[in-house]
């Protein structure tokens, strides 16, 4: 073990499945962390134009998205009767404005998944479609929805593996350009994805196993077909590009409310982490865009927080919640994931600020309590990230966090985002389900 971490008291906390806030010590001033991160800003400027160019196929295939003339996007909303909620429940911690980012409800997946998952399937589309000489970057690329290339793409094959929401996003995308699909679902996946999928089209194959054994699984089977390849979700850029898009669509939204980031308006940003992804890909956009003035946070569950795991030793993709003695077992299912991405956990060292880890009960109570206060529905996954505003200012490390960037006196002004991952596709029956459970 390159360093002594492992004696670190908040690596036995996080064994002992406490909730834990955890502030990164690695974190480094934007300027010094920018060049070293071994990604770039013209790489998410490469990954919009694309997601531009697909946008009149993706209007075409998927007609709910005329709105937004074929831009998969989320609305922005403020929830002030959350908040006042949230304040009355835990005595006025959460401060300035708290806002949630729906991705929760994005067109075609219904979670942030509809993001990097389709964005790496339209990628590997374009890349086929021009080595066949079927378009060139200035075409219309609705012509790829036609049933000569339909044809074209019927020979290949997408594969991937999932906890759920990433392979109905995959699912769903590979399905509409013509592919055959193979989802690899663990076992913490829920049945009515699977029954969504299948109605799709998609080939499911389930396992007894985690995460990690299904996408270990998944990989070797497509490795063996020259026809077919395989999302990588544990090492995939290209995935980590198609979440990074998110911020720059941010700031024009809160450009378009008037809401101003600056050093006397930080924004603090909490997001669900499983495998890391997604919040990985949404935090560098943002810092990208922000810099020192945004602060993100992730928020992971007490029996499944690998990559607080994996940053807090230093070791990311080398150790998994189940050698401390964890379970992995959570119903955040979304986030049940026992071994991070180390791709991300190494890009993530230098510029995430910290992570909290919470109880499965809490998602729950979450839950319901955004349903009664503002009628929006969210998966019990997604809801974990309230758990960040509401322990911001109350945890000691944070509270030292928030000294030490001298933010104490700006509070009144920040912008807090909940970034609300999942939700939209679930089943009416399952909601009343969630709605009545209580651990
Ligand atoms: C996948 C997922 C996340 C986290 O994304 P990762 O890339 O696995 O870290 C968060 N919330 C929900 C609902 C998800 O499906």
């Amino acid at each position: 073990m390159e360093k002594k971490y492992m004696n670190d008291s908040i690596v036995q906390d996080i064994a002992d499945a406490k909730e834990i806030t955890w502030v990164n010590p690695e974190k480094k001033p934007w300027k010094e962390a920018m060049n070293n991160l071994g990604v770039t800003g013209e790489e998410i400027d490469d990954a919009e134009a694309r997601l531009n160019r697909f946008a009149p196929f993706i209007m075409k295939c998927f007609p709910e998205t005329k709105e937004k003339e074929g831009l998969i996007e989320s609305e922005l909303v403020q929830i002030s009767r959350m908040q006042a909620y949230l304040n009355q429940a835990n005595e006025g911690t959460v401060r300035g404005t708290l806002l949630l980012k729906k991705d929760s409800h994005l067109a075609v997946a219904g979670s942030v998944k509809a993001r990097g998952g389709i964005y790496e399937v339209l990628k590997h589309t374009e890349d086929l479609a021009m080595e066949e000489g079927l378009i060139t970057q200035q075409d219309d690329y609705s012509r790829l929805a036609d049933e000569e290339c339909r044809q074209f793409f019927r020979q290949y094959k997408i594969q991937v593996g999932s906890t759920g929401n990433l392979g109905l996003s995959i699912g769903i995308a590979s399905a509409a350009v013509g592919y055959q699909v193979i989802v690899h679902m663990s076992s913490d996946a829920k049945q009515w994805k699977k029954d969504m999928l299948r109605r799709h089209g998609v080939t499911v194959i389930e396992y007894d196993s985690d995460y990690s054994e299904a996408v270990k699984n998944g990989r070797k089977e497509s490795d063996m077909d020259l026809k077919s390849y395989f999302v990588d979700d544990e090492n995939s850029k290209n995935l980590f590009m198609g979440y990074a898009v998110a911020a720059r669509r941010l700031k024009r939204q809160l450009d378009e409310k008037k809401i101003r980031i600056d050093e006397m308006h930080p924004l603090f940003v909490y997001i669900p982490c499983g495998v890391g992804g997604a919040p990985g890909g949404i935090t560098y956009g943002l810092k990208e865009i922000w810099g020192d003035n945004v602060h993100v946070f992730f928020v992971e569950p007490t029996q499944a927080p690998c990559m607080v795991l994996g940053m807090a030793t230093g070791l990311h993709s080398r150790i998994c919640v189940q050698d401390v003695g964890l379970t992995g077992q959570t119903h955040a299912d979304g986030l049940a994931v026992g071994r991070p991405s180390g791709f991300v956990g190494k890009v993530m060292e230098p510029i995430l600020s910290g992570e909290f880890t919470l109880d499965d009960r809490w998602l729950y109570e979450y839950m319901r309590a955004l349903v009664n206060t503002e009628d929006i529905f969210i998966e019990p996954s997604s809801c974990a990230a309230f758990e960040g505003p509401v322990r911001l200012e109350k945890a000691e490390a944070t509270r030292d966090y928030l000294k030490k960037h001298g933010l104490e006196a700006q509070m009144e002004h920040a912008v807090h985002i909940v970034w609300a991952t999942g939700g939209m596709l679930v089943p009416e029956e399952i909601r009343k389900e969630y709605m009545n459970t209580r651990l």
